[in-house]
C-alpha cells in the first residue's frame, strides 16, 4: 500500500476482502466451465452463476432475466448504444445525449455518426443539469434513443429523471441511463422504474475489475437488444463468450454488501464530504463545481483560480491521490469537457480537483487533505505573479 492519502474513490476501488474470498474457489477449485453441461464442473460453476444472478437481482429489485453481464460499464455503454441503433434502424437514426456525458458514451455516438446515425447533444447549464425544456424541444419521431448520464462521475451531479423519462417514453423512444458512479451511493429502486437500459461496473463498488452489467427492461425472452458479440450463443445469445464465474460470484458480493449498508454509508459519506467540502472552500476564493441539490455523497469538484493545475496536481501526487477529471480521460491534455460544458473557462476547468470518498475515508484523512492542499494552492499563487496584481484584474 502507498503511504498516500486516496481520495480517487470515483475512478476505481479496492477490491473487499469478502469480495475477494467469495471468488477464490471458482478460480481454481470449482473452476469449471458453466456451459459444460455434461459433468459435476460445469453443474458446479453454473448454478454459482445462477445464485450470483438471483442475488444481484433481488438486492437490485429487477428481474434477473433483464441482466447481462459484461466486461465493465464502457462495453454495456456500448452494447446498449450500438444495439439500440441497430434494433430501431427503422423507426429512426435520431439519438439525443448530453455533453457531459463519460467518454464511453461519447465516442461511441461519435461512432455511430460515423456509422450514418445523427446525434444531438444537450448543453448543460452552470451547474451540469441539462434543460427539460430543451430535451422536449429536440425529440422528433424519429428519435429511438435519449442516453443521459445519471450521476457525473466528476461532479456528482444528479440529472432529474423522472421528468426525462417522461418526455422520452412520451415520444415513443427509449431511454438509457449510464448509472455507473450510482450503484452504492444512491438507492436505484425508482431508476429501474424510469429506464429501459441501465449500466454498471463492478470496481466502482468495491468489485473487482473487468466484469460490468447491462440492465435491460424486456429481456424475457432475451431480445431486449441485440447480439453484441457473437460466438458460443452464451447468456440468450446478447453476449457471446465464456461466462467468467469468479469475477460474476465477486460482483454479486460486492453488490450485495454495498446494498446492506447504504444508508449508513450515504450518510457517513455526505458527512465527510461537507466537511472536506466547507474546509476546501476556506480557500480564497475556491469555487465549488458540485452544487445541485441531488449529488453524489462522496464527491467535491472544486476550481482554485490562479493556480497552474498540472503544477497543483504534480505536487499533491506525493501526498494525496486526487484527480482533475476522469481516469479514462486522463490520456486528454484538454481541460475536462464535463466542465468546459458547464460554460468553465479552460484555464479555471484546468485548475480544478476532483476528491472523491470511500468506504476507508476517515475524518483524519480529510483534516489532512484540506491542510496539503490548503498549503499547495498558497504555494502555487505564491509563484503566481497574477495572484499580486489580482486586485485590479478580473479574476480569470
Ligand atoms: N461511465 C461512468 C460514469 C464512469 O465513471 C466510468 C468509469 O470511470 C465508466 C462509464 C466506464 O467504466 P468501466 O471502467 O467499467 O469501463
Amino acid at each position: 500500500m502507498y503511504s498516500q492519502l486516496y481520495f480517487d474513490y470515483n475512478a476505481t476501488t479496492p477490491c473487499l476482502k469478502e469480495v475477494v474470498d467469495s471468488m477464490l474457489p471458482y478460480f481454481n477449485q470449482d473452476f469449471g466451465n458453466p456451459s459444460s453441461s455434461h459433468h459435476p464442473y460445469g453443474w458446479l460453476a453454473k448454478s454459482a452463476v445462477e445464485d450470483a444472478t438471483l442475488a444481484i437481482a433481488q438486492n437490485l429489485g429487477i428481474s434477473p432475466s433483464s441482466l447481462v453481464f459484461t466486461s465493465g460499464a464502457t462495453e454495456s455503454i456500448n452494447m446498449v448504444l450500438k444495439g439500440v441503433a441497430r434494433k430501431m434502424q427503422s423507426k429512426g437514426n435520431h439519438i439525443i445525449t448530453t455533453k457531459s456525458e463519460h467518454k464511453a458514451v461519447l465516442d461511441t455516438c461519435a461512432f455511430l455518426e460515423e456509422n450514418g446515425f445523427e446525434v444531438t447533444y444537450l448543453d448543460v447549464d452552470s451547474k451540469g443539469l441539462i434543460s427539460v425544456e430543451m430535451l422536449s424541444e429536440m425529440l422528433r419521431p424519429e428519435t429511438i434513443l435519449v442516453s443521459i448520464l445519471y450521476a457525473n462521475n466528476e461532479t456528482g451531479t444528479v440529472q432529474p429523471l423522472d421528468e426525462i423519462s417522461r418526455l422520452t417514453h412520451k415520444n415513443g423512444s427509449l431511454l438509457f441511463s449510464d448509472t455507473t458512479q450510482a450503484l452504492g451511493k444512491v438507492d436505484l429502486s425508482k431508476v429501474f422504474q424510469l429506464v429501459d437500459f441501465a449500466c454498471f461496473s463492478a470496481h466502482k463498488v468495491y468489485g473487482p475489475k473487468g466484469i460490468g452489467l447491462v440492465f435491460i427492461k424486456d429481456n424475457e425472452d432475451g431480445n431486449g437488444l441485440p447480439s453484441f458479440i457473437q460466438g458460443g450463443g452464451q447468456q440468450k445469445k446478447q453476449r457471446g463468450g465464456t461466462i467468467n464465474t469468479p469475477l460474476i460470484v465477486g460482483f454479486s458480493k460486492a453488490i450485495a454488501l454495498a446494498i446492506e449498508n447504504i444508508n449508513i454509508e450515504t450518510q457517513r459519506l455526505k458527512t465527510l464530504r461537507n466537511k472536506l467540502e466547507t474546509g476546501l472552500l476556506q480557500i480564497e476564493l475556491a469555487i465549488s463545481n458540485s452544487t445541485t441539490p441531488q449529488r453524489l455523497p462522496n464527491t467535491v469538484h472544486i476550481s482554485f483560480p490562479y493556480v497552474d493545475g498540472a503544477n497543483l496536481l504534480t505536487a499533491l501526487s506525493r501526498q494525496i491521490a486526487v484527480s482533475n477529471g476522469s481516469a479514462c480521460n486522463s490520456a486528454s491534455v484538454e481541460p475536462s469537457h464535463v466542465l468546459t460544458a458547464m460554460g468553465i473557462e479552460r484555464s479555471l476547468a484546468y485548475a480544478s480537483l476532483r476528491l472523491s470518498l470511500g468506504k476507508y475515508s476517515t475524518e483524519n484523512d480529510i483534516e489532512k487533505a484540506i491542510a496539503i492542499i490548503t498549503n499547495e494552492v498558497v504555494k502555487q499563487r505564491d509563484n503566481n505573479i497574477l495572484w499580486d496584481r489580482r486586485e485590479k484584474e478580473p479574476t480569470p
